[in-house]
């Protein structure tokens, strides 16, 4: 990436981690993925008990091979003949979650939308320590824009990738559907925490996810 773009983008992240502070939240900016990695390894410990919101970030980042890999009883949703439902509701005892957001404020507010409700439920309550990682396209100014990132690029794009039949999937932005499948049932704004460092922010220099 151009140096005098990426500053810019470096100058927003900057500022977005510093209002997530203010937030109570632990947050770190870092230039690339390999970084994060290291960074989400240091917040583990052997043994863990881990589980994982579902999200492209993760899957971009490698992050599930690293949870594979032996050192952590990591409660794997993907694996097959998992039983899911149980996985999420177990994921609330876990001892670290790893989440993406469909999107983060300047203020220092993360804003998620979810279908099933189970990634915003743990975020919100449960798991000891949360991990959040993202790219800085997930970085809007403020709520207003956070709703029209979801509308405009997550929840369509998500839609497509989980083969839900909702409109958005081929309008390409929200129509505000009745489907038996639309993926936009909870909105969470996530403010100013109680419990300071629990949320544990990630800022990474590309383009991850949706
Ligand atoms: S409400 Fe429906 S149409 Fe709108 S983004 Fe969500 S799933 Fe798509």
């Amino acid at each position: 990436m151009d140096k005098n773009k990426y500053d810019i983008i470096r100058l927003k992240m900057e500022r977005t981690a510093e209002a997530l502070r203010d937030n109570n939240m632990y947050c770190e900016c870092v230039d690339s993925t390999e970084e994060a990695l290291e960074i989400i390894e240091s917040f583990l410990d052997e043994g863990d008990t881990v589980a994982v919101g579902g999200s492209m970030t993760l899957d971009d980042m490698g992050v599930l091979d690293m949870l594979r890999d032996g050192r952590y009883n990591f409660l794997d949703r993907y694996e097959e003949g998992a039983d899911v439902q149980k996985i999420f509701r177990d994921s609330f005892s876990a001892d670290v979650y790893l989440t993406s957001s469909n999107a983060i404020t300047e203020n220092g507010e993360l804003y998620n939308v979810d279908g099933n409700g189970n990634r915003v439920a743990a975020l919100i309550f449960g798991p000891k320590s949360v991990i959040v990682v993202a790219g800085y396209n997930k970085i809007v100014k403020d709520i207003e824009a956070a709703k029209v990132r979801v509308q405009e690029i997550a929840a369509p794009a998500n839609a497509t990738r989980l083969g839900c039949q909702t409109p958005c999937t081929k309008t390409g932005h929200c129509m505000n559907c009745a489907s038996p499948q639309r993926i936009c049932a909870t909105a969470v704004i996530t403010g100013r925490q109680r419990v300071q460092n629990r949320i544990k922010v990630i800022l990474i220099g590309e383009e991850l996810g949706y």
